[in-house]
């Protein structure tokens, strides 16, 4: 396929408009071109990740011990067996949350998990959102019954929504907070869940547009400057967001605002946002009475 330049979420729309091709072709074949490999080569190292990432998640749900912080592990394996009686016909426990929302939910726990305790992951856009778009994705899949060629397709998707924020605003939370991580990694899950169920470029946008405005202003507030506390458990949260947007965009909601608006708008907030709020530990959750002594245990300094 020819090489067409995209820099926003309107020229990559227009582009697969253009070619009629849906968003994940068009950003594989693009980054063949850009890495000068060949698609297969590219399918082939996102399938290998996709492994990584399926060994963390086995590996994350047998973690019983916390972490030395004391701030994570063991709750993938507790969420694990509470969904094992929770789908039950005799269950007592009355599930809200869908069976796949909470198998997402636990997967990215998993993720999380090892990653707190240092073990392999795939930073998904970065560690701190690692569990997000595996969780979201890999669990829909399953679900669905999807093969692991339209997962890799799905997982290209993400990357171009990644690939777009990175251009045009941030993806650390030491230049934007967490809503340029968690946000993210959030918008890239919702679009890419919408393209594996057949929704349109523009409704894959839509969706990265409605959960990135959910996350603007997400603060980056780390204890005791891990990435555990609130980190492990607001993947999850930005899990439930996506799972929310493509819900709206496949029932016909649109976004008011674009995706590239809401991009310039995360830029803004970034720039307004206090540089406590920043990674630097010096504000939010990190100086909470508990922030304040678990960094005082571990002997580091706020
Ligand atoms: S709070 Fe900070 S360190 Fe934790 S996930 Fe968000 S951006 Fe990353």
């Amino acid at each position: 396929m020819e090489y067409t330049e995209f820099k926003s979420a309107s020229e990559l729309i227009k582009i697969c408009k253009e070619k009629r091709k849906g968003v994940g072709k068009i950003v594989i074949s693009n980054s063949a071109s850009d890495l000068d490999t060949t698609q297969k080569e590219l399918k082939a190292e996102m399938k290998s990740r996709i492994t990584i990432i399926r060994e963390s998640i086995q590996k994350g749900l047998k973690i019983s011990k916390r972490s030395k912080s004391g701030l994570s592990g063991g709750d993938a394996k507790k969420i694990d067996s509470y969904a094992k009686k929770s789908y039950t016909k005799v269950s007592k426990t009355n599930p809200l949350l869908g069976k796949t929302l909470l198998k997402a939910i636990k997967y990215s726990f998993a993720i999380m998990e090892q990653n707190a305790r240092f073990g392999r992951i795939v930073a998904l856009p970065t560690a701190g959102s690692a569990g997000t778009v595996p969780g979201a994705l890999f669990a829909a899949a399953d679900d669905l019954k999807l093969s692991d060629s339209k997962l890799i397709d799905s997982m290209f998707v993400a990357g171009g929504i990644g690939m777009i924020t990175g251009e045009n605003a941030m993806l650390a939370g030491a230049t934007g907070g967490c809503q340029a991580e968690v946000g993210t990694a959030s918008a890239m899950a919702a679009g890419a869940l919408t393209s594996m169920r057949g929704g349109s470029p523009k409704q894959i946008f839509d969706a990265a547009a409605i959960a990135l405005k959910g996350l603007l202003g997400l603060v980056c507030d780390p204890i005791a400057g891990l990435v555990e506390c609130p980190c492990v458990k607001r993947n999850s949260t930005a899990i439930s967001n996506s799972y929310m947007a493509s819900e709206l965009v496949l029932a016909g909601v649109e976004s008011n605002v674009n995706f590239d608006e809401v991009l310039v708008a995360m830029n803004n907030v970034a720039k307004l946002m206090a540089p406590e709020l920043k990674e630097t530990a010096r504000g939010g959750l990190a100086i909470s009475q508990t922030g304040k002594e678990v960094a005082e245990r571990l002997g580091i300094g706020n």
